[in-house]
């Protein structure tokens, strides 16, 4: 089998197994998945899930985030890490949204990665949940599935988007992202993948590819 069909077969099994909606980021508006993509960097979504009601409470929109105390807003988000980047990003971020985009999230990713702290996989988030685009997110699980499963030999985020996109038809990239991150966390996790109960073992490289 060659590899595009192997990478189809790979995202159409885990399309049929997993649930047809998968969010890991609850939002009520784009500004707000915005910002929770960017305090989710080298952080879990459910930290970034504890700490969004408090900040969205004091600041619900651009306007106000961009006038934001930064001490302030190192204290609300202090619970995800890196908050003194975090929150010079949040702040720099609304304003730049409101100067060159008129306060509304943009929808393509060389508009949002203009924004302070916005690289492209959260320009590939808000692309593929708000706007229904082709989109492929690189994280720490898909980054891991991907590579295991044999569909890429690079490790960097922008080399291995790059493969996936090469690899999948542009309908099937935003839900695979969705559907082999969910595989990272709930199978084929870090230290020890189930391989013995995982759907994808007879497609899988691991094993026969150095492993990460
Ligand atoms: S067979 Fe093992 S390594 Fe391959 S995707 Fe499944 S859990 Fe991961």
């Amino acid at each position: 089998m060659d590899k595009k069909s192997k990478a189809v077969l790979i995202a159409d099994t885990l399309d049929a197994h997993y649930p047809p909606e998968i969010q890991f980021l609850h939002f009520k508006n784009s500004f707000e998945l915005l910002i929770a993509v960017i305090l989710s960097a080298q952080t879990t979504d459910e930290q970034v899930m504890r700490v969004v009601p408090a900040l969205f409470d004091k600041f619900p929109t651009p306007e106000k985030m961009a006038k934001a105390d930064i001490p302030v807003l190192e204290k609300l988000i202090h619970a995800t890490g890196f908050f003194h980047a975090k929150a010079k990003n949040i702040k720099a971020t609304s304003q730049k949204l409101l100067e060159l985009y008129g306060g509304v999230v943009p929808s393509t990713i060389e508009e949002l990665i203009k924004l302070p702290g916005v690289g492209r996989k959260t320009a590939n988030v808000v692309v593929g949940t708000l706007f229904d685009k082709p989109a492929v997110i690189v994280d720490t699980h898909f980054k891991r599935v991907t590579y295991r499963l044999g569909l890429t030999k690079n490790t960097e985020p922008d080399k291995v988007e790059a493969d996936i996109r090469k690899l999948l038809p542009p309908e099937k990239q935003y839900r695979f992202s969705m559907t082999a991150n969910l595989h990272g966390r709930e199978c084929c996790h870090a230290r020890k993948p189930e391989c013995d109960i995982c759907i994808l073992k007879d497609l899988c490289s691991y094993g026969r590819t150095s492993r990460i």
